[in-house]
């Protein structure tokens, strides 16, 4: 373990996925990269179900410095595509949740590739509602104002 790796531990209350990167605990790994780590997640949804995490201890999505959202993405699409086809899954999902209203249980930014299959006993799903098209574009320019 680095110093470096010492200090961020020590710095995030002991976040688990910053022990898992500076090797504190073992983990099932798939992908070691320069900004990203990915490893199978050891209470999975099902088997193959991997993780893609920053090494550094970001909390959120909204946290990530573009170079490194940039190799997630890339890894995520990379591990997706090996668990797919080593799982022989017929679908999968990839799952991000920030701050714990949106169910985010563990705060450093990490992302659940889950493979899937017909039939399995997974679900995500939500009631659908119906809004007003003239409220959804309201709403719609509302939010625009927030992009600039
Ligand atoms: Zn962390």
């Amino acid at each position: 373990m680095s110093e470096n790796a010492s200090e961020k531990v020590s710095e995030n209350n002991g976040c688990i996925f910053c022990k898992i990167v500076a090797g504190e605990i073992p983990a099932a790994v798939l992908f070691d990269g320069e900004n990203v780590l990915s490893f199978l997640d050891i209470m999975p949804a099902a088997s193959g179900h991997a993780l893609v995490v920053s090494k550094e201890h970001f909390a959120t999505l909204l946290d990530v410095p573009h170079d490194v959202l940039k190799d997630l993405a890339l890894t995520i699409q990379k591990v997706s595509a090996a668990v797919v086809k080593h799982t022989g899954a017929s679908g999968f999902n990839v799952l991000q949740s920030n701050h714990e209203s949106a169910g985010q249980v563990i705060p450093h930014v990490h992302f659940h590739i889950i493979p899937r299959f017909e039939n399995d006993d997974l679900n995500f799903n939500w009631v659908q509602k119906t809004q007003d098209t003239a409220e959804l574009n309201a709403y719609a320019n509302e939010i625009k104002e927030s992009l600039k």
